[in-house]
């Protein structure tokens, strides 16, 4: 099966307790790709950059077989600019500044040879760019998963809701969970949430793991214990990546692949905290993947 997906291909200044990152690269769609890569050998990439985006960056991709064709490049034009500050517990943030720039008039064109793709990755980004990008597939995708987060909501709450009634699975965090619900309770969210469409929602909660709810059904991952996190950016992405990638390597696709692509992507996510930006991501070797994976296996399996 091969990937097909969208989202911010960036710049981000970054504050945490660790230190700061300016214009370091960053992107929803840049860490899905690069961590789905890992696991998978077609990652096709959908996304606008502006002049100022560096174009070893894109080949840096290429090289790890993610195809950038679909990424539209306006020289006379930045790309979308953003900055954070994490609190001191690192779980959770401020956003400093959001510059939409290229992503404001963005209008996805898909190329012919990303139609065929089984897995489409709705990365965070505008709902309206996500529902033009389901628009364009002349075949529906075997799985398609959304990522968004509390800006969409807070601006753009009805398209978003048209774009998640289309998707199979959602993934957002617990925040956001209660506030596209309006519940508390995950569990009473998790209901909510299946009635707007999506079969599977999967509840990112930091550095407590993540949940997943399909009907009437619950799993629980960790998420691994570092002794460093430096910069928690992209974590949720990378997840996404990780998710992806591996689902793409399944047959068929039912609760249960759901379940370890949760685990893959929470391996991916332990690996992008690492460092600021992609720092650690881009540092990878199948060997890492495969001995944090047995590190998940290791921490969660105990007999009854
Ligand atoms: P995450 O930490 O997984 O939420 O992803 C952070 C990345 O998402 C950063 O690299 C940002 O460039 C990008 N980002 C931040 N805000 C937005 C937004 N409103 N829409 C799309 N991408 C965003």
């Amino acid at each position: 099966m091969s990937i097909l997906t969208v989202g911010t291909v960036a710049f981000d200044d970054i504050e945490t307790p660790f230190g700061r990152a300016e214009m370091v690269i960053g992107g929803a769609g840049t860490y899905i790709a690069w961590a789905a890569s890992y696991l998978h050998d077609s990652v096709n990439l959908v996304s606008i950059v502006g002049g100022d985006f560096p174009k070893e960056e894109l080949a840096m991709m290429n090289d790890r077989g993610i195809d950038t064709t679909g990424i539209e490049i306006v020289e006379d034009k930045n790309s979308f600019f953003w900055a954070g500050r994490y609190h001191d517990n690192m779980n959770s943030r401020d956003t400093l500044k959001t510059e939409l720039n290229v992503l404001a008039d963005f209008d996805p064109v898909l190329p012919d040879s990303y139609q065929d793709d089984d897995i489409l990755m709705l990365g965070n980004l505008t709902p309206e760019i996500q529902i033009k990008v389901m628009d364009q597939l002349v075949k529906k995708p075997k799985i398609t998963v959304l990522d968004t987060m509390n800006f969409w909501m807070d601006i753009a709450m009805d398209s978003l809701k048209e774009a998640i009634s289309r998707v199979d699975i959602l993934t957002i965090n617990d925040e956001e969970a209660r506030q596209l619900s309006g519940e508390y309770s995950l569990v009473n969210a998790a209901k909510v949430i299946h009635e707007l469409g999506p079969k599977y929602l999967i509840v990112k909660k930091g550095e407590h793991g993540a949940l997943l709810f399909h009907e009437g059904k619950m799993f629980a991952a960790p998420a691994l214990p570092l002794a460093l996190v430096k910069d928690p950016t992209g974590a949720g992405d990378s997840f996404a990546g990780g998710l992806c990638g591996y689902l793409a390597s399944c047959d068929t696709i039912g609760y249960e692949e759901v379940k370890t692509g949760i685990i893959y992507g929470s391996v991916m996510a332990s690996f992008c905290v690492e460092e600021f930006s992609l720092g650690r991501i881009k540092q990878l070797k199948e060997e890492d993947i495969k001995q944090r994976l047995q590190a998940f296996k290791d921490m969660t399996s105990f007999s009854i």
